[in-house]
């Protein structure tokens, strides 16, 4: 198992762990960062910081520059039709709710909103309050057998009453594309509003907004090898036009009386407060980098993940929750609790995520109390996934 890492070396967090005797395969929680995202950060951070937007002095300028940098990268990362389509936001999650609360006068009484049995909490939690608030109703599409979106039911579920769909590109526990086009048009057909969830997919394959034709999408840098923060959301200009104001304060208004005020539309207008600078420009750096990748990324997570479903497959009694695609897996141990399991494997520096993984209803849906998930990020290798199969081997010995 040879599966070198050509990017491995451009990642000191993964050196210092691995001095730390530290197997990290937590990527689709966060990634390490690579040096040119430190670099963007300790450059800006170093060399004088400032306000953004608010100041006439020369580094008050500098920094909305490269700050406004970013936007037009990420513009043009997604393919968007422009920058005034990013928003800037503390990540996927605060993006979700952004949008629950901005398109809230949006959905009557009685109507549909709609999301997946495979959601995080982040593309869940906000429309299930927002239902709760507005006595809506929230439909869960379910999943066929390997964890995709059942596109029969969904035909059947997705109607007159929709008004909204939500749902994840690729999911953080079954490791799926979801059969996102196909949702889209059954969607658009009734006229809904429509959201995707990114945050996984958007580090696996670069998305094209355009291409997508949703009305929202939301990733976050953190997973992108960026800083932690920061998220984007993007939105078609007529679907932020709808979007009602949901946070007040400094830069987002055009003009304040002590009793009323007027705001700005998109993107400012949406971004209460002084964001996150030095991680916006360290997201620009990422950008960058996640640019520069080739076939040779995508070829490097397919081998790695090739083994890693080999080596789990072929373990008796680990049981692999649906089919994966890519990037993860998930598994449970017949007879074996997942918490003493990640204990064992914690204890020999492999660093798994063991649990629910945000997202409860799904776990619970499966009949599960947790699972075991190994993700991968570009600068694991083979080495790692053998660490982490001897490590399995020893705790699996020791717990049956
Ligand atoms: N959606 C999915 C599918 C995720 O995996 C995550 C992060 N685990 C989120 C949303 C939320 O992202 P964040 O915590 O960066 O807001």
């Amino acid at each position: 198992m040879a599966l070198n890492s050509p990017w491995r070396a451009e990642f000191p967090g993964i050196r210092a762990l691995e001095a730390d005797g530290q197997t990290y395969l937590d990527s689709a929680a966060t990634a390490q960062k690579p040096q040119a995202v430190l670099d963007a950060l300790l450059a800006y951070l170093a060399g004088g910081v400032a306000n953004v937007h608010r100041a006439q002095h020369l580094p008050g300028e500098r920094a909305t520059r490269a700050f406004e940098a970013t936007r037009s990268q990420a513009a043009q990362w997604l393919n968007a039709l422009s920058s005034d389509e990013i928003i800037f936001t503390r990540g996927s999650t605060e993006s979700l709710n952004l949008l629950a609360y901005g398109l809230e006068h949006l959905l009557p009484p009685g109507a549909q909103i709609v999301v997946s049995a495979a959601e995080h909490h982040a593309n869940l939690l906000p429309w299930q309050q927002l239902a709760k608030r507005r006595g809506l109703e929230l439909v869960i599409l379910p999943l066929d057998q390997a964890g995709s979106i059942d596109l029969n039911e969904a035909a059947r579920l997705i109607g007159p009453a929709t008004c909204l769909l939500a749902i994840t590109q690729l999911s953080n526990v079954l490791g799926r594309w979801q059969p996102v086009d196909a949702l889209l048009a059954l969607a658009k057909t009734q006229g809904a509003l429509t959201v995707i969830d990114g945050a996984q997919g958007a580090v696996h394959a670069r998305p094209d907004v355009q291409a997508l034709g949703c009305d929202f999408y939301v990733c976050s840098a953190h997973k992108l090898y960026g800083p932690d923060g920061v998220g984007l959301l993007y939105g078609r200009s007529e679907a932020l036009a709808k979007l009602q104001h949901w946070q007040f304060g400094g830069e987002m208004v055009l003009d304040a009386d002590y009793q009323d005020a007027r705001f700005r539309a998109a993107p400012l207008g949406f971004e209460a407060g002084t964001p996150a600078v030095s991680a916006v420009i360290g997201l620009g750096a990422a950008l960058d980098w996640l640019s520069r990748l080739d076939q040779t990324a995508a070829a490097h997570e397919a081998a790695l993940h090739a083994a890693l479903l080999a080596g789990l497959q072929a373990r008796p009694g680990v049981q692999v929750l649906g089919e994966p695609q890519l990037a993860l897996a998930c598994f449970h141990v017949e007879g074996v609790h997942n918490a003493d399991l990640a204990h064992l494997l914690s204890e020999q520096g492999i660093a798994v995520r063991t649990g629910h993984h945000c997202a409860m209803p799904l776990i619970k849906r499966l009949g599960l109390a947790g699972a075991t998930r190994v993700s991968l990020g570009l600068y694991n290798d083979g080495a790692d996934l053998q660490r982490f199969f001897a490590a399995l081997d020893n705790a699996l010995e020791l717990l049956r």
